[in-house]
């Protein structure tokens, strides 16, 4: 009975250790595979110095009180929620207010012209000889010493007039304001949206386009991105023509010039700002000859001011406008001269010809890719462009106003932050939705999207990337670095 009594007591006694080996086998293979993934992530590998270490720490318990709080309170999750809810208490957040202050490097995805919001844009109206032609469904706007002699179902007037005789100048102004955004807190189709959008970047486009407004619009818009801690910018534009108040119109070429001296006069006043340089873009609604003269156009800048030349994309909605298969005799014939950024896969649509943009613009070597939120569903596209270093210019914000996303949690950036894919963050056309330039996306990409365990290293890599894939030449970069 005592053998008995003793054999049981020491199986019991191996039971509970070996049960306890393999909790600890199993809690270190645990933990090893978390470990793996977070090295294996974007900025996993990054080595923080002493001061960074510091500021980890703090970041990482204000990040992880703010995740933890929306995870036990779901319903208090802002980022599931339209931006337009809750915009304007980001400003709160301590790890906002430390995003804010923080180097970012470049904004590589930025349109030239909706940079700056609606506030800026009205008081823009308040100058003199701003003609408009302004119904229920019309609203053109013209610079000009005389009436304007363009069509106009009522007449031209100048708007300073309108708005002295209207009865309530704030409602005045409030219903002027509209058209510079596409704000709206209601959750709106795709289609809806875009239309909105475009209509939007017509009328910013008209008021911005008479050249003392243009000066001003450009120095204003470095100066907002400054103070946000960019220091280095690629605008994509459509180099328009601009005019004087006498009708003269200056040549595509004047707008160059033009970017170049105001961002000249900018680093006299501000010497750390590194520059800028261009995207010359084409709406994807053009027929191949108005490609192929861009593309042209695209080739006079980069002889003629090459320190300012990036190079060329396609723009307008994507799964509206013509896919990259239209253009490929002009493109292959540019291949070699022009360096391609092309927007492409900016859809949830998969197997139609605006997630196969993604492999076009591979094949035809693409330098980045635009949006790529369709990327995750291409594996074999995503392991290249990993392999060749094609990097990906994610606008979370931009995916979720207009309409790809409605809950940030759902971005393919949680993917490829994770996979460690070669990410440049940047904020398309933060002007049109009152977005701060680039702070704004950052703290949702980081709070939102990114893993909770993503720290002050992922940020690093973030700003270390907008260096490394832009096209500044290696001097530049080294410097900017
Ligand atoms: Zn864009």
């Amino acid at each position: 009975m005592r053998t008995l009594i003793r054999n049981f007591f020491i199986c019991v006694v191996v039971t509970i250790i070996s049960a306890s080996v393999i909790l600890e086998d199993y809690e270190r293979n645990r933990n090893s595979l978390l470990e793996e993934e977070n090295v294996h992530a974007l900025g996993g590998k990054l080595q923080l110095d002493s001061e960074e270490a510091i500021l980890n720490k703090i970041l990482k318990q204000l990040k992880e009180a703010e995740v933890d709080e929306s995870f036990k309170n779901p319903n208090r999750f802002n980022f599931s929620k339209h931006y337009f809810t809750y915009r304007d208490e980001i400003s709160n957040s301590k790890v906002y207010q430390i995003i804010k202050r923080m180097p970012k490097g470049g904004a590589l995805h930025v349109h030239g012209t909706l940079m700056l919001g609606a506030d800026y844009l009205l008081n823009l109206t308040y100058q003199d000889h701003l003609y408009t032609c302004y119904t229920d469904d019309v609203f053109e706007l013209q610079f000009s010493d005389a009436i304007p002699q363009r069509h106009c179902p009522v007449k031209w007037t100048l708007l300073t007039e309108l708005r002295r005789v209207s009865d309530d100048v704030k409602a005045f102004d409030a219903a002027i304001k509209q058209h510079f955004t596409i704000y709206s807190e209601a959750q709106e189709d795709i289609d809806i949206i875009w239309e909105r959008f475009e209509k939007a970047c017509y009328v910013i486009k008209s008021l911005i386009l008479y050249r003392p407004v243009r000066e001003k619009f450009l120095y204003d818009s470095l100066k907002r991105f400054y103070n946000d801690n960019v220091m280095y910018i690629e605008l994509r534009s459509g180099l328009h023509s601009l005019y004087e108040l006498d009708g003269t119109q200056h040549e595509r070429m004047y707008m160059v010039k033009l970017y170049q001296n105001i961002t000249k006069k900018f680093k006299q006043d501000y010497p750390d700002f590194i520059g800028i340089k261009l995207i010359v873009t084409k709406h994807r609604g053009s027929d191949i000859e108005q490609i192929r003269q861009t593309l042209d156009f695209a080739r006079q800048i980069k002889r003629e001011v090459p320190e300012m030349f990036a190079g060329f994309d396609l723009v307008g909605q994507e799964d509206k406008g013509k896919p990259l298969v239209d253009f490929l005799p002009a493109l292959l014939e540019a291949k070699e001269e022009i360096n391609f950024y092309f927007h492409c896969g900016e859809t949830n649509w998969f197997g139609m010809a605006t997630d196969e943009n993604l492999v076009d613009a591979v094949l035809l070597g693409s330098k980045r890719i635009g949006h790529g939120y369709a990327l995750t569903k291409h594996p074999t596209l995503m392991a290249t462009v990993y392999k060749k270093g094609i990097a990906v210019e994610v606008n979370v914000l931009s995916n979720a106003v207009l309409s790809l996303v409605h809950d940030v949690r759902n971005h393919p950036l949680a993917v490829f932050l994770a996979l460690d894919l070669p990410v440049v963050l940047s904020s398309d056309d933060p002007g049109v939705w009152g977005a701060e330039p680039l702070a704004h996306d950052f703290y949702i990409s980081f709070v939102g999207v990114a893993s909770k365990h993503a720290d002050l290293r992922t940020l690093k890599q973030l700003a270390l990337n907008s260096i490394k894939y832009s096209a500044l030449d290696n001097n530049e970069k080294e410097r900017s670095l």
